[in-house]
């Protein structure tokens, strides 16, 4: 991947990554569909602070605020976007292609949010088809897992993890292009996260899914943990083994928030120097 693309991938530094390997810390925002204009002040003052902080950085905003938000960052920190379609173009009205947003500037892309696969009925092939056209113009794909409260309630996590995996990740994918994001749908927003226990249960599990499927390239992927990540819990979530970084939504709309996430991830991950700029 072109250097301009380093920005999200990592060289990590956490020890008990990929044997061999290190994995840099990844928080990563997204703002769902928040914000104008005026938001783009926490843009500046994320890209601000972000020399200062020992972990890789990125913020996802929306389409309409991605090209002012990749101007504001002045390049000091990687703007990504939260969807795309698996087509480079065509009739299509409403969408987006993978070749567009590296057009306004995006690094990074989140495919498969829960949210896209609950409300936009996505299934997990045309996850896969959209990671897949987003690796191909050399965005860094963020493809998030998670079961729902009912799933688990029926002891059924990793079922449905496991085929949410091999069906949305695509052939191929290696830690430079591609994040797991671990996000059980109830904790998105409600404030509430899993247990110590769950947490290290199913990122231990994706770890081992990955491998079985990539290889090495599958060891040294990074799995970062979403929901309901904030301040007052990133330390603990993040000093958990195998958790190389968060998907935050809610707190990442306010650059203080976010910034103590991603410096509570800086101490308990990192160790190395940035690889962002
Ligand atoms: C998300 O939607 O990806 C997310 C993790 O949201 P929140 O942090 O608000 O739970």
């Amino acid at each position: 991947m072109a250097a301009r693309r380093t920005g999200v991938k990592g060289s990590c530094s956490r020890p008990d990554a990929a044997k061999g390997g290190e994995m840099r810390a990844l928080i990563a925002g997204n703002w769902k569909m928040h914000g104008t204009g005026q938001a783009l002040e926490e843009v500046r003052k994320v890209a601000d602070a972000a020399a200062a902080i020992d972990c890789d950085l990125l913020l996802c905003p929306p389409a309409t605020l991605l090209h002012r938000a990749v101007e504001a960052s002045g390049g000091r920190l990687p703007i990504g976007a939260q969807d795309c379609h698996w087509e480079r173009s065509g009739a299509f009205t409403g969408d987006i292609s993978a070749e567009m947003l590296v057009d306004a500037g995006a690094r990074a892309v989140i495919v498969g949010h829960s949210e896209r696969r609950l409300y936009h009925a996505e299934s997990d092939q045309q996850v896969e088809a959209k990671a897949r056209a987003a690796q191909a113009v050399g965005l860094v794909t963020i493809i998030c897992v998670g079961e729902s409260e009912a799933e688990r309630a029926a002891g059924q996590e990793m079922a449905v993890v496991g085929r949410q995996l091999s069906g949305s990740i695509p052939e191929g994918s290696s830690a430079q292009t591609c994040v797991v994001a671990y996000e059980p749908v109830w904790a998105i927003g409600s404030g509430r996260t899993p247990t110590r226990e769950e947490i290290l249960a199913m990122h231990g599990f994706i770890r081992t899914s990955l491998g079985r499927r990539l290889g090495g390239a599958g060891q040294a992927m990074r799995i970062l943990y979403g929901g309901s990540v904030k301040p007052a819990n990133a330390a603990q979530i993040l000093g958990l083994p195998d958790v190389a970084g968060a998907l935050v939504g809610g707190a990442s709309l306010k650059a203080d928030e976010f910034l103590a996430i991603a410096r509570a991830a800086g101490q308990e991950i990192n160790h190395g120097k940035p690889t962002l700029r």
